[in-house]
């Protein structure tokens, strides 16, 4: 059994192809976000690092494919079994290269073993369907091939894992990349799998945005699975186009949360404070603009801000640090940019504002007073800790503001009126709608993005169903 060997700084991370280490003559840097220190050098995948990749994942479709579902299911299983058997490890090296708190780090590797073994429950049989005839029908789920994968940075292991374990159940073979921002994890991860799975089954490559897209352009892959930002996603479905391969995906996002003048500010603001900030901020479905009913909109105010302060922003080792650094410098520039913007247009903040002269891309949770609804920090995504704080009296206008955006990921209502919120959550154009609550997902329940926050569905049987073809096949008797 291999171990944590690969920590930060001791061994260098390799590339899994066809079941082996590989390392590359090209490297690229692994940052720490919180110090802007080198943490080592990781692979960066030649073309044809990624044609031997795609033709270890080719060459091992076959056998995968046949390999009985109840083995398969095993396998991904005890894909689970390693990550726990190494959480600790896997703990402080997610921290180290994202920069999370600890805390966001147990979520997200508790989380990447319990999708391992609850999608390992899963199966797609197949359907005989009735038809009114004497034909017999059924409709098969066969698996696709090649399956790529894409991730991006801000939950590396658990997104990959979201890909990982419907392709291999669904009986694909898989050929994945994560973030160059964030490889370490997936990278460890890959060359551990190799203990439960056969050679080739599981490739795991680490580049550069190029990498990405030739992948999605190479015409042995039959699907793409990508989670990351709309334009990319746009640039993917361009390249997939050439041989139509299938396509998943998980896009941004710029999520309201409605808050309705029923409930208690100060009872409130802490799930608000963490729905909007959680993971920095750096959540595709983090609330993005916070619309607050104006009987209560001081109180709520007040109260978030009040909160906030006592929230401590660090270095994931420091004592009672809960909130980290942003991931990397393109994110940290740009936030910086977005606050620039509402400096000059004269915006209130309620708190933050000022970005610190120190190391690490540490940008200070900002609360903006009721900026105007056209304002860039209202209608762009930040993925950074700036919220807008909105106003609103009339249950129609906050939908139909709610609904003003191109995307449509996620939203939250909240009040004590349960029914009332359901109706209006029944009117908001998202893929998800939480009431009194936000960020809970299962492997068994749909998640995807209307409009452009995305194509398909993760998890759930829907979501294995999209790693797979559907087959009919139609039978009769010959006549005699
Ligand atoms: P990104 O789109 O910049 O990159 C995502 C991945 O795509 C990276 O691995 C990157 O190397 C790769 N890539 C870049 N250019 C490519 C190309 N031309 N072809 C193929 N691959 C390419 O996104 P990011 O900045 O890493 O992540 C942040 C974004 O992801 C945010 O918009 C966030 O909302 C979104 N996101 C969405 C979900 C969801 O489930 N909907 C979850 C997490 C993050």
């Amino acid at each position: 059994m291999k171990q944590a060997t690969t920590e930060p700084g001791r061994v260098p991370y390799a590339m899994t192809i066809d079941g082996k280490r590989v390392e590359s003559a090209q490297t690229g840097i692994a940052i720490n976000p919180a110090t802007e220190q080198e943490i080592c050098r990781f692979p960066m995948a030649s073309r044809d690092d990624l044609e031997a990749a795609v033709a270890a994942a080719r060459a091992a479709f076959p056998a995968w494919a046949a390999t009985a579902i109840e083995e398969r299911q095993r396998a991904v299983s005890a894909l689970g079994d390693i990550i726990e058997r190494n959480y600790e490890a896997f703990v402080r090296l997610l921290c180290t290269e994202q920069g999370k708190s600890r805390a966001a780090a147990e979520w997200e590797i508790g989380g990447s073993v319990y999708w391992c073994r609850e999608v390992a429950k899963q199966r797609l049989d197949d359907e005989a369907v009735d038809v009114d005839s004497d034909d017999a029908v059924v409709t098969r789920y066969t698996p696709i091939g090649v399956v790529g994968g894409i991730t991006p940075w801000n939950f590396p292991l658990l997104l990959a894992i979201w890909k990982i374990a419907p392709a291999l159940i669904a009986g694909n073979t898989m050929v994945l990349k994560p973030s160059p921002y964030t490889p370490l994890c997936t990278l460890w991860f890959g060359e551990l799998a190799q203990d439960v799975l056969p050679p080739g089954v599981l490739n795991i490559v680490s580049g550069g945005n190029e990498l990405g897209q030739w992948l999605t352009e190479h015409p042995h892959v039959g699907k793409i699975a990508f989670t990351g930002s709309t334009a990319t996603g746009k640039k993917v479905m361009q390249s997939a186009a050439g041989n139509l391969k299938r396509l998943t995906l998980e896009l941004g996002g710029n999520d309201a949360a409605i808050v309705l003048p029923d409930v208690d500010p100060r009872k409130i603001a802490k799930d608000l404070f963490w729905a909007s900030f959680a993971n920095s901020a750096q959540f595709c479905v983090a609330c993005k603009r916070l619309y607050i009913h104006e009987e209560i909109y001081d109180e709520v105010a007040e109260a978030l801000v009040a909160y906030a302060r006592n929230v401590r922003m660090g270095e994931w080792s420091g004592a009672g640090v809960e909130l980290g650094p942003l991931q990397n410098r393109m994110q940290y520039d740009k936030v910086r940019e977005l606050l620039d913007d509402s400096r000059v247009q004269g915006h209130k903040f309620l708190l933050g504002g000022d970005v610190p002269d120190r190391p690490g891309y540490f940008i200070p949770v900002t609360l903006i007073d009721n900026p105007p609804e056209d304002a860039r920090c209202v209608t762009e995504e930040a993925f950074g800790p700036v919220l807008p704080l909105l106003k609103w009296r009339d249950i129609d206008d906050v939908v139909e503001r709610a609904n003003r955006s191109n995307y449509g990921l996620a939203a939250s209502v909240w009040s004590r009126d349960t029914d009332l919120a359901q109706r209006i959550a029944a009117r908001l154009e998202t893929g998800t709608v939480w009431i009194n609550q936000v960020h809970v997902f299962s492997p068994h329940v749909a998640f995807g993005g209307h409009k452009q926050s995305g194509l398909g569905i993760e998890n759930s049987l829907h979501g294995l169903a999209e790693y797979a073809n559907l087959q009919t096949i139609r039978r009769k008797p010959l006549a005699a």
